[in-house]
């Protein structure tokens, strides 16, 4: 049985915690797709969805063939039919995460009961990785290098190189 799951998000931009979730997966799973939800209504992100996927592409390039990236839009339970995975993961760091989370996975066993979610936790080096709180810092000049695969590094520059702090 090849055991496929989904690690849905919206990844702007991917992180080391996000990466991190990636592996931890791929030690469990046979097969991960880290899916962007692209959510044009209510979209305020950094980057769209199709520069999150590549960034997300070139971060995972070399944790070989069982990963990929996608983008999906509409339900996550639908999406994860669509390409015949049984799992959904997600990650979790401090205890603020949990109630989001616990109610995303009730609503999408509500709608799919053939889905199961799964929760991860990343290496405490990443307990409060968030990509808000890397655009922000990197908005204001900060150095995120550890925090990011080097190809976000390189997109936060280009997007804020020019941006020094008042
Ligand atoms: P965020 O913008 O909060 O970083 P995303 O929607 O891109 O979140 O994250 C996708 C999933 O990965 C969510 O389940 C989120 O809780 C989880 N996640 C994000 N960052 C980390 C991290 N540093 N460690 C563990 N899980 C994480």
């Amino acid at each position: 049985m090849n055991r496929k799951a989904v690690y849905a998000g919206s990844f702007d931009p991917i992180t080391n915690g996000h990466l991190d979730i990636v592996r931890r997966a791929l030690g469990v799973f046979d097969e991960v797709i880290v899916a962007v939800l692209r959510n044009p209504a209510k979209d305020t992100a950094l980057f769209d969805a199709d520069e999150r996927v590549a960034m997300i592409r070139e971060a995972l390039a070399d944790l070989g063939d069982r990963v990929s990236a996608d983008a999906f839009s509409g339900l996550l339970v639908e999406y994860a039919d669509r390409v015949q995975a049984t799992a959904i993961i997600r990650g979790l760091r401090a205890v603020s995460d949990f109630e989001y989370e616990f109610q995303m996975a009730m609503m999408n066993r509500h709608l799919n009961a053939r889905v199961e979610t799964y929760f991860m936790t990343a290496s405490e080096a990443y307990f409060y990785t968030a990509s808000k709180l890397v655009k922000e810092v990197a908005s204001l000049g900060g150095n995120v290098s550890a925090l990011v695969p080097p190809v976000v590094q390189r997109a936060l520059l280009q997007r804020f190189g020019g941006k020094q702090p008042a």
